[in-house]
This record gives C-alpha cells, structure tokens and sequence, in this order.
C-alpha cells in the first residue's frame, strides 16, 4: 500500500479553500468576473502571508454564487480528495458564502452540497460531513447568523460547528454567544486557535468556547500547562503541517511540533486545511511526515483512527467508515 491508496480520515478542509484553481477560473470566466489577479503564472492561487492569503480566498468565493455552483464544487473537490485515498471528510461550509446568512437561501446551498456529496458517496466512495462556520474577521454579530443556520440545520450532514478567519480578531470569549447557541442544539463544536495567538489564544478558546477540538493548535506547545489541558480534556487537534509551512506559522516541516505534540500525549490528526492553496494533498502530508519525522503505515493507522473517533458523525456512519479503514488494511 502507497501512501495515496492508503485509506485516510481528514477532519479539517475548508469547502471553498479546496477548489481547483481550474474550476475556480472556469467559474470566472462562465460569470464574467475578473479575478486574475489571484492567480500566478502557473495557474495557481497567489498570496503574499496569511492577511493576504484570506483576501484572495475571498476573491476566488465571488464566484460561487448559487447552490449549482457549491454542487459542482462540492463534486469537484471530492473527486480531487477521494483520489489521495481520503475515505471520510469533514468540511467547514459558510453561511456567510452561501446565502449570505439567511437561513432560507442557506437551506437551498445546503441541499445542492448534500446531493453532490451522496452522488460523490455512491460514486466514489468517499463520505462528506459539514460542520458549519462563523468567520472570526466578520466579528462577533456575523457569527451569530451563522450559528443559527447551523442550529437550525444540524442532523445527518451538518455534524458540527467552529469558526475559521483571522484569528487575531477579538477574543475567543466575544463569540461565546454563537457557540453556546450551537452547544445547545446539540451540536459539536471546533474552532482555529493556536494558528496565529499562541497558547494563549487555545487556553481561551477551551475556557470560553469548550470546544471538542481546536483547529490547529499548534502554538500549545510553548506552554505546558496548555498541553496538560489538552490532555485532560481529551481534546483533538486538527493538525495541518503543509499549511502551516507555506503560510510561516512555522519556520519549516523540521520545525513543525507535531511531534512533540503526539509525543506528549496529545491527539494530532492530519489534515490539509486549503489544498490547493498550500501545494498539498493529503498524500504529500503523509509524504513529509514519513520524510521528517519517520512515521510509518502504523502511525498513520493510528492517527486515522484517533481522527474517525474525534469525527462529528453518527455513529452509524463512523462504523461504516472504519470497516473501509479495516478492509483496506
Ligand atoms: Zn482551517
């Protein structure tokens, strides 16, 4: 077994941010939009630092205006991630990128996601959840719409929420509101912190937002006390090296605590956050960890495992996904 056919769990993709730079043009150029000035001269996406990286994020979002075009992109990018072995996925989908935050319009772009990802289950058997997502950058107001799209919609494909965006924006405990209104539906909760604010920014994010895993996570581990209340909680980290690399939240892959973290006692996974974005995929990931840090078939078998055990799935679904774990090992 290779790398790319072994069979993988990934918890932490962003719908939008996996677009094929290709699809994304095609769009353009469908809509008459002129967003070249995202791209390179390769035909990829171009960005300076992380600021800049969410400006053309967005830029590329213009083009996804109606619940067809989240069809098609949602089938596009499963095809992309379904061929690096990925079995299961989890994706942050955005109110604020589908509809607007009304829940109405919400519901038709939820339903198109949905139809493509049952055509993409049949077809290529991968399986898709959503975990919806207020934008940190958009401020505490925004989020709450959000929240409530998610409330309103949690069940068989929409398993969770978090929150994604400039992470320096205000403080975890000013979107208190929105995860509570979500917790109380019922729903999981994740969150990126520790990407950008250091352990700090993951202290207050458990305190405030008591969330079942953090995005990122990484800056836990200049503090201590931030790793033992990892630990304690049972809390997973969403770990995705190869963006953490490209945009400099770490010096390189030898400087990437990963590592460190599992070796601490720790729950890592591995994801690739915006693929296309950070040149990865998620056979690159496995590809650089072996090269770095010299894991192996075992430990991916492991971390694929602490990542279908941390998925906001039903449980039916989690039985079903580790049989394809199983029978493919
Ligand atoms: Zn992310």
């Amino acid at each position: 077994m290779t790398f790319q056919t072994m069979p993988k769990v990934e918890l932490h993709t962003h719908l939008e941010g996996c677009a094929p730079p290709a699809f994304i043009k095609q769009l353009a150029h469908e809509k008459k939009i002129d967003i070249s000035g995202i791209f390179d001269a390769g035909g990829g996406y171009a960005f300076r630092d992380f600021d800049h990286f969410l400006k053309v994020y967005e830029a590329a979002c213009t083009t996804l205006q109606s619940p067809d075009d989240f069809r098609r992109l949602t089938m596009a990018v499963l095809e992309e991630t379904a061929a690096h072995g990925v079995v299961y996925m989890e994706t942050f989908v955005s109110p604020d990128f589908c509809g607007g935050g009304d829940l109405a319009a919400w519901k038709d772009y939820l339903a198109a996601i949905e139809d493509a990802a049952r055509e993409a289950e049949d077809k290529l058997g991968i399986t898709l959840k959503g975990i919806v997502t207020g934008i940190r950058h958009f401020g505490p107001e925004a989020c709450k719409p959000a929240a409530r799209c998610a409330a309103e919609t949690f069940g068989d494909f929409v398993t969770g929420y978090g929150m994604a965006g400039g992470e320096m924006v205000r403080r975890p405990a000013d979107y208190a509101y929105s995860f509570d209104m979500a917790r109380e539906a019922g729903m999981p909760l994740t969150c990126h912190a520790g990407e950008w604010g250091g352990a700090a920014m993951v202290a207050e994010t458990i305190r405030h937002l008591k969330v079942a895993r953090i995005g990122h996570g990484i800056g836990a581990i200049d503090d201590h006390a931030v790793i033992d209340q990892i630990v304690e909680n049972d809390l997973v980290l969403e770990v995705c090296p190869g963006s953490n690399v490209v945009l400099k939240a770490v010096d390189g892959w030898g400087s990437h605590p990963i590592a460190k973290l599992r070796d601490a006692g720790v729950k890592v996974t591995v994801s690739t956050d915006d693929p296309p974005f950070f040149h990865t995929t998620m056979t690159a990931e496995y590809d650089m960890l072996n090269k770095t840090f010299g894991w192996g078939e075992d430990d991916f078998k492991a971390l694929n495992k602490t990542a279908l055990a941390a998925a906001f799935c039903d449980d039916d679904t989690k039985a079903r996904v580790a049989k394809r774990l199983e029978t493919a090992q």
